[in-house]
């Protein structure tokens, strides 16, 4: 089965917005086994959305559109989708009365044009949206399964979930299950050179690795008559990915992000932490924080960024800043250390480097970061050169902490 999918709006082409819808269902399709060999962007034009849903029809299976289902004169998917499929327009009643009661509820006046919305191709499958007003549909014709989304990613996300996902599963007679292998501390290329053999034979399952900011995922995909068996395609891949990576793998739960996995891994151990930021500025703490039960782990966090705050609250000894500077080796073990004397904490992290774009020097150019990581007392230094723009450099320097913490937790159990 082969899905394409068409993002509607004029937005979208003027990059007023990022097409992070494009991102989420290129993604779940592929989860789902759909091939996608095309993607479109298209203002909000009749005759160019007509042109470009002929030819997606033409050449898939299933054409998905997002976008365009709201109520204003420019939103026009559903009239032109209709219109294409030679489906006639009518009053779909439950979604009038609901549309109706959404306005009530919140005590909103409802303006002719919003009926628009409850309009409905003729033998379309409705989509309830759960979180806004414009509903959904799937036209099915000879040609291809067309499916419409609204365009804001909260309402899309749901009703992709909600409704498209049985609808999609349902259409073919197999069953498509996948895991996912998480690993941190490990390059993208480094991870392809050690599944490359699994690659190359893949047939079903498949393998597919995407790389995430210092994590590289691998998803293992089978098909099957049923769950049970598309599972049991894919348990011995997964074995095999975790003896090849060891403890480079630190999760093949699909809702664990490697902070959670860090934050378990503390609570397992009984273990609390702190961290002494600088280039970070607390965004180390925010992810940590982010987890549900990071309470039970987290003491307390520190952003120092000038030298003066590196030396009065974590005790950085003024010598050793003069001497080796504040992005330094010996900085940053001192930060850690003095991080988990303050917070009374068992582990600590501490990040130091140059975010950039300005203040590199050949001795230290920009996205030079050390990181330090303290557990009971032992402690671990580490050197890591990052590129990219100042927001990448201080994403990597997060993953990368996480990453030392977690690797000198292990150690220390
Ligand atoms: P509404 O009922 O809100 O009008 P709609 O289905 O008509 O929804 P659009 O009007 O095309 O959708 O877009 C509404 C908003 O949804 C946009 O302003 C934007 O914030 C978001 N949006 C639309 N398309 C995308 C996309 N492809 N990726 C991310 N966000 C999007």
């Amino acid at each position: 089965m082969v899905v394409e999918f068409i993002f509607v709006g004029t937005e979208l082409l003027l990059g007023n917005i990022v097409n992070t819808n494009a991102a989420y269902l290129s993604e779940k399709c592929a989860g789902l086994g759909l091939s996608c060999y095309y993607q479109t962007v298209v203002g909000d034009n009749e005759s160019r959305l007509t042109g470009i849903l002929q030819t997606a029809m033409d050449r898939s299976d299933i054409v998905i559109l997002s976008g365009g289902l709201g109520p204003t004169e420019d939103d026009l998917t559903k009239e032109v989708a209709a219109k294409v499929c030679g489906k006639a327009l009518y009053m779909h009643e439950p979604s009038r009365k609901a549309l109706e009661s959404y306005f009530a509820e919140r005590g909103i006046e409802l303006t002719d044009n919003n009926w628009k919305q409850a309009m409905m191709p003729e033998g379309a499958i409705v989509l309830e949206n759960r979180n806004g007003t414009a509903p959904g549909a799937i036209i099915e014709t000879d040609r291809a399964k067309v499916i419409l989304l609204p365009g804001p990613p909260g309402e899309l996300y749901a009703m992709f979930e909600e409704s498209a996902v049985p609808y999609l599963t349902g259409l073919t007679k197999e069953v498509i299950f996948s895991q996912t292998v998480k690993l941190c501390g490990v390059g993208e290329s480094k991870a392809e050179t050690v599944v490359k053999d699994l690659i190359d034979a893949q047939t079903n399952p498949t393998l597919a690795t995407y790389a995430k900011i210092g994590e590289v995922h691998i998803r293992v995909t089978a098909k099957a008559d049923n769950e049970k068996n598309a599972g049991k395609l894919v348990a011995p891949v997964v074995k095999e990915l975790k003896h090849r990576f060891g403890k480079a793998v630190y999760t093949t739960e699909e809702d664990t992000t490697l902070e959670k996995a860090v934050v378990e891994l503390l609570a397992s151990g009984g273990l609390t932490v702190t961290c002494a930021e600088s280039c970070t500025g607390g965004l180390l703490s925010g992810r940590l924080i982010n987890v549900s039960g990071a309470s039970d782990v987290y003491k307390a966090g520190f952003v120092t960024y000038s030298d003066k705050a590196k030396h009065r609250l974590l005790g950085v000894k003024k010598s050793t800043l003069k001497k080796h500077g504040a992005v330094s080796s010996r900085t940053a073990r001192e930060m850690a250390q003095g991080a988990a004397r303050e917070a009374e904490a068992d582990a600590a992290v501490s990040v130091t480097g140059i975010a950039g774009p300005g203040g590199g020097t050949q001795e230290k150019p920009v996205g030079l970061v050390y990181i330090g990581c303290s557990v009971r007392g032992k402690v671990t230094v580490k050197k890591y050169q990052f590129s990219g723009s100042r927001s990448k450099i201080r994403e990597s320097a997060v993953a990368a902490a996480l990453t030392l913490l977690r690797k000198c937790v292990i150690e220390a159990s």
